[in-house]
């Protein structure tokens, strides 16, 4: 039996290791950090579970590609999630003129949302969202189909800028800026994001969004014992240190504790610049490859609040809320700070009309923390805290411009910055969405699950999609390059 040694056990390393362990492969899943999960750990703080990286998922309405993935893995029935209200999964306020935008989820609803601010852009409206969809059919992979084996070249809006791609169906300047609301969610550059990013995010939030009820690290837990009843083991706290080559080949990883593990073959789910400094020779890879894996542009980190709202205060949003100060600034979420904010009232199992608890994700640049760089979790300065304490400051007075009296509400503030991020899953720069994808440079920014060594391969955000749907298709690509092409996908296409 072959058998893979995984480093890193977040959604990607799980979910492949989840994947291989069910086709009968031997499989050990190495995490760093005391639980498994990457962007799905929870944490506890005044009492309460806070989710660290996800938040909102897609791809799990019925007959959609993450569902049929965690069907087919047999833990579907385990994911305690919970769609949100189809009238309302965004609520957007732009602070320049003080107006909500109401959007809801279904093909037809959206376009009534988006209509009822924007009458006169109804059919234009129409055709965007008939364009994307267009887009991501595009993507066998999205749908579980095996991959189009002719010479099949995208079409060209699948490439193009996605602020382009907008603004060639929809000509009210306004409602072009409106419609770009999500790009917080996909680290979206004007002039630089490829429409089919925007596409594919737009697609699954139009299919539907679910929340996990009481927590994401559940279902880190649920994939690591689908792991383990397939034979496999996920080893945490341990991170890999080095990496041991001969020639071109990994003949084994040897670990913080010192112990050392060997494997037939390797798949790196950390990010790719976190695996560079574990090779002990580093010649073990090309110069040209190392070289542009350091050089591909990160995309954007947050400042997080996590919040303990006072009983029967606050009322619980079933939907997303958006706070964006100017429209013209849509396409620069991060830059300057504070002048987006993401935020959403986590659902607990017995939900009832308040909430007890809200996270709010403000887009922020690296080189806010830059300074504090060489610094680690529990040993940071005192003018760090400072620094943290006025960027809290700063958010908290937009949602009181949102919510009057809305401090009045907070009992208790926990915060986290672009360094949290960074030492926590160890992502370059703090990206919540690893690299940045660049329609000019495709070649540059799409990095290949095979790498230039024969028994390493790649998986996780920065080798494909993120989030929630991107990253498990992912692993599906790199447990395809193990298997053999379709190995996965054709069994999607026979059920
Ligand atoms: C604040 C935030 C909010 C987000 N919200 C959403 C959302 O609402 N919806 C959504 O779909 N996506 C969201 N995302 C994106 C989503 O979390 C990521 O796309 C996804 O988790 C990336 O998965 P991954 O497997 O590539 O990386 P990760 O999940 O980060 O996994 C990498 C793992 O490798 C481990 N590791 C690193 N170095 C080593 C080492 N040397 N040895 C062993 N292990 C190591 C890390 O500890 C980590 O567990 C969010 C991200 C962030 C940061």
């Amino acid at each position: 039996m072959q058998h893979i040694l995984i480093i890193g056990g977040g959604l990607g390393g799980l979910f492949a290791g989840a994947i291989l362990a069910k086709e009968g492969l031997e499989v050990t899943v190495l995490e760093k950090n005391a639980t498994a999960g990457g962007g799905l750990q929870s944490f506890t703080r005044f009492g309460e579970v806070f989710d660290t990286g996800m938040h909102v998922a897609g791809g799990l309405q019925e007959g959609a590609s993450i569902r049929r993935l965690c069907q087919w893995l047999g833990i579907w029935d385990k994911m305690q999630v919970e769609p949100m209200p189809a009238e309302c999964i965004d609520k957007l306020y732009f602070a320049e003129d003080r107006h909500y935008y109401q959007i809801a989820s279904g093909r037809a609803q959206f376009v009534d949302s988006l209509s009822a601010d924007f009458p006169h852009q109804r059919q234009h409206i129409e055709r965007y969202v008939e364009a994307m969809y267009s887009i991501v059919d595009e993507m066998d992979l999205f749908h579980l189909r095996p991959a189009s084996r002719t010479l099949f070249s995208h079409s060209e809006e699948f490439n193009m800028a996605a602020d382009a791609f907008i603004a060639k169906y929809i000509t009210d300047p306004r409602l072009r800026q409106v419609a770009a609301y999500l790009n917080p969610l996909y680290g979206g550059q004007a002039d630089m994001t490829p429409a089919y990013i925007h596409a594919t995010i737009s697609v699954l939030h139009l299919g539907g969004l679910y929340r996990f009820a009481g927590g994401t690290q559940q279902f880190a837990e649920t994939l690591c014992d689908s792991i383990r009843a397939h034979g496999g083991t996920v080893v945490t706290g341990d991170p890999v240190q080095h990496i041991h080559t001969e020639g071109r080949g990994i003949t084994g990883v040897t670990t913080r504790k010192g112990r050392h593990y060997s494997a037939d073959r390797y798949v790196s789910a950390i990010h790719p610049c976190a695996l560079l400094p574990l090779f002990d020779d580093p010649r073990a890879l090309p110069r040209a490859y190392r070289m542009r894996l350091q050089q591909i542009p990160s995309t954007h980190s947050a400042f997080l609040l996590y919040l303990k709202l006072k009983p029967e205060t606050f009322p619980y949003l079933p939907y997303s809320g958006y706070y964006i100060s100017r429209y013209d600034g849509v396409w620069s979420a991060a830059n300057p700070f504070g002048d987006a904010a993401f935020f959403m009232t986590p659902p607990m199992p017995d939900q009832g009309a308040y909430s007890q608890k809200m996270i709010i994700a403000a887009p922020m640049l690296w080189h806010e923390v830059s300074q504090w760089a060489d610094t680690t979790l529990g040993h940071r300065p005192a003018d760090y805290s400072l620094w943290k304490h006025t960027c809290a400051e700063t958010i908290l007075s937009k949602m009181e411009e949102m919510y009057p009296g809305f401090r009045s509400c907070v009992s208790d503030i926990n915060t986290a910055s672009p360094l949290t991020i960074r030492d926590y899953y160890g992502t370059k720069d703090g990206a919540l969405f690893g690299y940045a994808k660049d329609w000019r440079n495709t070649a540059l920014s799409l990095v290949p699950v095979v790498t230039k060594i024969p028994n390493l391969l790649l998986t996780g955000q920065c080798a494909g999609l993120h989030g929630f749907c991107g990253v498990p298709l992912t692993a599906i690509t790199t447990c395809e390059a193990l298997l053999g092409p379709d190995s996965i996908t054709r069994q999607f296409s026979l059920c």
